[in-house]
């Protein structure tokens, strides 16, 4: 039995999701992770710091909020507010606009399992059930071994998100206790993953193989970018180490989108966005095609 915690930080729970798995969905996500991929499209997540969003398409400047502040700042005016804020949340709970929020909230597993379970209805009726993401979920082992233990006893369904970029030791107890994995692989050579998530892929794709080890049904999740991993090299070479070390996994192609950049403005980072290109259709059925002809199925959730 590993390490619990009662409490965690989480950076959103979304209801009624259907593209997190099967059925309804409730998705819980955890914040803090180790990679810093360049097109990553959830930047609140990388640290369990609490932070300050300003969503300034709907802020119709009253300035209800600067007369809240405690520390006299004007929140919709800030051009990096997380470099001075303290995130007391005044100026959240008197925007009429809901303009503001607080990011990576620190909760508590009752309080979380309480919500689980008003919701459980759903899960029974369509199959669902709850999906862990993140951030990088397992950095939060301890507080979702808590969360488990309880799914497990209530009969709800539990799959997961991650990145693989973890510890396996400190979480494989955990890994029985899901009936999916999904798990991304973003480059087949190390020095590439690195340019571009700041980290090698050993790490992961050691775990990957340790993952498929416990019997677990995985989908491997592909981000699919244009300048980064969609030439031939680069998919041949992840499906043949599907094919071998993995052989019933399926794989889902997740094409790059520019939804994330509103996330960058919100926290005040929008220097830190770093601009890709969607892929065409030809090249995601190219790349589709070179899966299959590896006797890989190619899923779709999102
Ligand atoms: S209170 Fe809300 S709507 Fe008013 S100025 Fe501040 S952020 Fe904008
Ligand atoms: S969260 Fe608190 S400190 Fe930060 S801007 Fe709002 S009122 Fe000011």
């Amino acid at each position: 039995m590993g390490e619990c915690s009662n409490t965690g930080v989480v950076i959103q729970m979304q209801d009624y999701s259907i593209h997190d798995g099967d059925g309804v969905r409730t998705t819980i996500f955890l914040a803090g992770c180790k990679l810093r991929c360049q097109w990553c499209a959830n930047p609140e997540s990388w640290t369990p710091k609490r932070k300050l969003v300003y969503y300034k398409h709907k802020c119709t400047n009253c300035m209800k909020c600067s007369l809240a502040c405690p520390m006299n700042l004007v929140p919709c005016k800030m051009e990096r507010p997380n470099d001075v804020c303290i995130t007391c949340g005044k100026c959240v709970d008197v925007c009429p606009q809901k303009a503001l929020d607080i990011a990576c909230v620190e909760k508590n597993s009752e309080d979380l399992l309480k919500k689980i379970e008003r919701d459980a209805l759903f899960f029974r009726f369509t199959g669902g059930g709850v999906t862990f993401s993140g951030g990088e979920p397992f950095l939060q082992h301890k507080f979702m071994r808590v969360l488990l233990d309880r799914f497990e006893e209530l009969g709800i369904d539990s799959w997961v998100e991650t990145c693989g970029y973890f510890d396996f030791e400190s979480v494989k107890d955990l890994l029985p206790k899901f009936s999916h994995i999904f798990m991304d692989i973003k480059h087949m050579d190390s020095k590439k993953h690195k340019e571009f998530t700041g980290c090698g892929n050993e790490l992961i794709l050691e775990n990957a193989k340790k993952i498929y080890a416990t019997g677990v049904p995985m989908t491997i999740r592909i981000p699919t970018i244009a300048e980064v991993n969609l030439d031939d090299k680069n998919l041949e070479q992840t499906a043949q180490f599907i094919n071998k070390n993995l052989p019933t996994a399926d794989v889902e192609l997740l094409p790059y989108h520019e939804l994330g950049k509103a996330k960058y403005i919100s926290l005040g980072i929008e220097d830190k966005f770093v601009k890709f290109t969607t892929p065409t259709v030809e090249q995601l059925n190219h790349a589709s095609e070179i899966f299959k002809n590896h006797g890989i199925e190619i899923v779709e959730y999102r």
